[in-house]
């Protein structure tokens, strides 16, 4: 990794509220070891997405530090931030422009090898090919329409390219055909490798194959276990 970063993530006493008086998260500890791969479930209004943007800084802490491998991420420049940290998110799966661009995304000077190598790894190379103008397809023109299944395999190659310490997935909720559903599946797992993960997930598939299940409930962890435990 160009960065050095390892992905050591750590909450330190951290309070956050979007209106003073009521806090999201009271007073919350969390260490995430570098390279662990953490499924974050509980209910609608638990505090998930709000944690998830805690980590990649879309909102600082009210109180308390978070810290990547020691280091406060106020302390980061939004260079170094921007590598180390990746979050993607249900919404922007895909941006108008070609497949190859929107792969590019996090790496604007990224070669067509490289795009290309990111594609396959994560098992998208073969659907982009069969596209009309393959990796120069326009995603949002007739012809171009991708399903939800290889929008979610375009982010994940562009997540791979981008190669960030730290991944942050909001999971889509948007149902899968079962062929669809594995690919995905096996990419998470290639996206997975290598890296510290922050998954919110809404599959038990992925719930599986995470080191640690964190179960959050008003702003707190209310379990914290292997998948297995639960
Ligand atoms: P879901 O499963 O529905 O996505 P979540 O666990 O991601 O829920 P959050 O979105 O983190 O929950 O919300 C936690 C709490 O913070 C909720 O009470 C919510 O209403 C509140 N909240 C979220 N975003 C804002 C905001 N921008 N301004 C004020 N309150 C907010
Ligand atoms: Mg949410």
């Amino acid at each position: 990794r160009l960065d050095g970063a390892h992905g050591h993530v750590r909450f330190d006493d951290v309070s956050f509220h979007y209106k003073p008086g009521r806090d999201i998260l009271p007073q919350f500890d969390l260490d995430i070891p570098a390279g662990q791969t953490i499924a974050l479930v509980g209910s609608t209004g638990a505090g998930k997405s709000t944690l998830a943007k805690l980590v990649s800084r879309f909102y600082d802490p009210s109180s308390g530090a978070i810290t990547l491998d020691g280091v406060d991420l106020r302390e980061l420049s939004s260079e170094d931030l921007r590598r180390a940290i990746v979050m993607v998110t249900q919404e922007a799966y895909l941006f108008s422009g070609s497949v190859a661009d929107n792969i590019a995304l996090g790496k604007p000077d990224a070669t067509i090898d490289e795009i290309r190598r990111a594609a396959e790894a994560v098992g998208a190379h073969e659907f982009i090919t069969a596209l009309p103008d393959g990796y120069d397809t326009d995603v949002n023109k007739r012809g171009g329409r991708v399903s939800a299944g290889q929008r979610q395999l375009i982010s994940f190659a562009r997540a791979f390219l981008a190669n960030p310490a730290v991944l942050i997935l909001d999971e889509a909720t948007s149902s899968l055909d079962i062929p669809s559903e594995r690919l995905v599946q096996e990419a998470l797992q290639t996206l997975l490798a290598d890296r510290t993960a922050v998954i919110i997930a809404h599959r038990l598939s992925t719930v599986a194959i995470a080191d640690r299940v964190l179960v959050m409930e008003h702003g707190r962890i209310v379990e914290d276990g292997a998948p297995s435990d639960l």
